[in-house]
């Protein structure tokens, strides 16, 4: 059985908030056995914000915890999913904004800073959770989410994009340290022209550009690097359920089949997890 791991050292990561535009600091401090992964808002006087799937109070666009409308942190999923794949379990985090930074829009930055810093390993299993009965989450529109037993993190991810330049991609894979350091963390969000000119429009967006986010123009991609691997869009949504699942407090073990789904279908299918102790075991 693995032990819980914590950061030896406080790290500080600057960058942008994508929103704001404006600076954000996050300062990563070493936590206590069981503690989790906790926010701690400097800018304001705020409670602890836990980053659990209880806590999450938005998925438009990204997954925002928070304990009210005012003592919120969003943009938390690329973060989460870089904490996860280095397994590190226990973490009070001090920000002094509202979002996260942003860095390149993918994961790969975090990823970057973190590997190099050294963990220490606490005295506490590791918390695994199994899942035990097929559950499935349906949208509106029958997009769905389904968690089944498997002896690891499998995700089987298909997206179909209006774009032609994007169309149907489909991830298949084990979430292994490898997969996720060469195909997922470096994928970075992707949207439409039209949605950035109209976020623009009304004051959000302030730090978004070609340096943190895929722009696509109908059969065009605006950044003149092009995209940074084969099905990068899809591969960013696999980052963000990493990140997302990562908000249980456990290190789930499930194959996870999701079509056209994003920040809320994987709350939704988190609670759904959590509704009975049938669905699940704790080891
Ligand atoms: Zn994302």
């Amino acid at each position: 059985m693995q032990n819980q791991y914590t950061l030896k050292d406080i790290v500080e990561i600057k960058g942008i908030g994508l929103h704001s535009g404006n600076e954000v600091i996050l300062k990563l401090k070493p936590a206590p056995i069981n503690s989790g992964i906790t926010f701690y808002r400097t800018d304001i006087n705020s409670h602890p914000i836990p980053a659990k799937y209880s806590s999450v109070i938005d998925t438009r666009n990204c997954t925002c915890v928070g304990i009210d409308s005012s003592n919120i942190v969003s943009t938390i999923e690329h973060l989460m999913a870089v904490l996860y794949i280095l397994g590190i379990d226990n973490l009070d985090i001090e920000i002094n904004n509202q979002e996260t930074p942003i860095l390149d829009g993918s994961g790969v930055e975090f990823l970057k800073i973190l590997q190099s810093k050294e963990l220490v390993s606490q005295e506490a299993p590791k918390k695994y959770l199994k899942v035990k009965k097929e559950i499935t989450y349906t949208d509106e529109n029958n997009n769905t989410i389904t968690l089944s037993p498997s002896d690891k993190l499998e995700i089987c991810f298909d997206i179909d994009f209006p774009s032609p330049i994007v169309g149907h991609q489909n991830f298949t894979g084990e979430i292994t340290k490898d997969t996720f350091a060469k195909e997922i963390a470096p994928c970075r969000t992707f949207c439409e022209k039209y949605q950035v000119d109209y976020l623009k429009s009304i004051g959000l967006i302030k730090g978004g550009s070609l340096e943190n986010a895929v722009v696509l123009d109908g059969d065009k991609i605006l950044n003149e690097e092009g995209f940074r691997v084969e099905n990068e869009c899809v591969n960013h949504k696999v980052l963000d359920t990493v990140g997302d699942l990562y908000t249980s407090g456990y290190y789930i073990l499930a194959k996870v089949v999701a079509n056209k789904t994003g920040h809320r279908h994987n709350n939704e299918i988190l609670k759904l997890l959590f509704a009975s102790t049938d669905n699940y075991e704790l080891i």
